[in-house]
């Protein structure tokens, strides 16, 4: 059964890395950017889909059988990596094809995937309840995290920075006490607005649970700075770079990880061969989401 499933990974990694290049040559007018060149909604080609997948041991890959679909927590309002555009109803963003990867790798079409956006803070409880079988946005591997679930992964590392305004005067930041005697807004429930307040009580916070309600008070001068992951805060400033601008940064570290049922050792392990095998498919993603972005990283090695 391994076997077949390590085969199955690897005709994915080609027939993948074909569908992602087809869809950078993607036109505005065809956003979907799928290798059909169809529009968002129609039945699309992101990865080639496995057939015949088993899994067995895994209660998860059960529940998604029995449904005949599966149920994919995400973000949808951190642009490059988790986002909806309303108009087309489209999703796009590093965190949401590495999400169809993984289904895909387990026999579900784009049509069979149902992705629900769900907050930093509810994300747990989202998993623990079974209201989703994964969970792929800007979600940390932590200590706390897996008394609740397990994680796969890392698959992408980055650290916690600041965005401030475009007209601050602040344009490097050594230190988080930088920011002493400021009002930093961050999502509740996240591991940055955890860090400020654990460590740097001389910082006024305030939560939302959307990042993009920080950003949103950030450019109407209600707060002095958004903190969160550098590769979130990227994508705020290059939608409103007139607006706000990303500095320092990196001061934790940020290892993305997909959440699940605790236990589903099967599930993990199937994921963790997808991106250990996976060739060149992660760097694929990569380029196509956030290529143009300024980030430079690595495809991390799993734990
Ligand atoms: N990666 C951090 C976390 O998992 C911040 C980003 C987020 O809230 O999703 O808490």
């Amino acid at each position: 059964m391994r076997r077949t499933r390590t085969l199955a990974g690897i005709g994915i990694a080609a027939a993948a890395l074909l569908a992602l290049t087809a869809c950078n040559s993607g036109t505005p007018s065809d956003p979907g950017g799928d290798a059909d060149g169809g529009d968002a909604g129609e039945e699309t080609t992101w990865f080639e889909v496995a057939e015949d997948v088993t899994l067995e041991g895994s209660p998860t890959f059960d529940e998604m059988t029995a449904r005949d679909g599966v149920v994919i927590g995400v973000k949808e309002d951190q642009p490059g990596l988790g986002y909806l555009d309303v108009t087309t109803g489209e999703r796009t963003g590093f965190d949401i094809d590495i999400a169809r990867w993984i289904a895909a790798s387990l026999g579900f079409a784009e049509e069979q995937i149902e992705f629900k956006p769900i907050a930093s803070a509810n994300r747990e409880q989202a998993i623990v309840n079974g209201d989703i079988d994964y969970y792929v946005g800007t979600y940390s591997i932590t200590d706390k995290r897996k008394e609740q679930i397990d994680f796969a992964g890392p698959y992408f590392i980055t650290g916690q920075g600041f965005l401030v305004g475009a007209d601050s005067e602040i344009t490097d930041v050594e230190d988080v006490s930088d920011f002493n005697g400021q009002t930093v807004c961050s999502a509740t429930g996240s591991t940055p607005i955890q860090n400020i307040k654990d460590n740097f009580p001389e910082i006024k916070t305030q939560e939302y649970d959307l990042y993009s309600a920080c950003v949103e008070d950030l450019i109407s001068g209600k707060v002095d700075a958004v903190t969160t992951d550098q590769a979130i805060l990227i994508g705020y400033a290059a939608q409103y770079p007139d607006d706000v601008k990303v500095v320092g940064g990196l001061f934790t570290e940020e290892r993305y990880g997909v959440g699940f049922t605790k236990g589903d050792t099967a599930l993990q392990e199937h994921i963790n061969t997808l991106f250990t095998d996976g060739g060149d498919i992660w760097q694929a993603i990569f380029d196509k989401n956030l290529g143009s972005s300024g980030i430079e990283v690595e495809q991390p090695a799993v734990d």
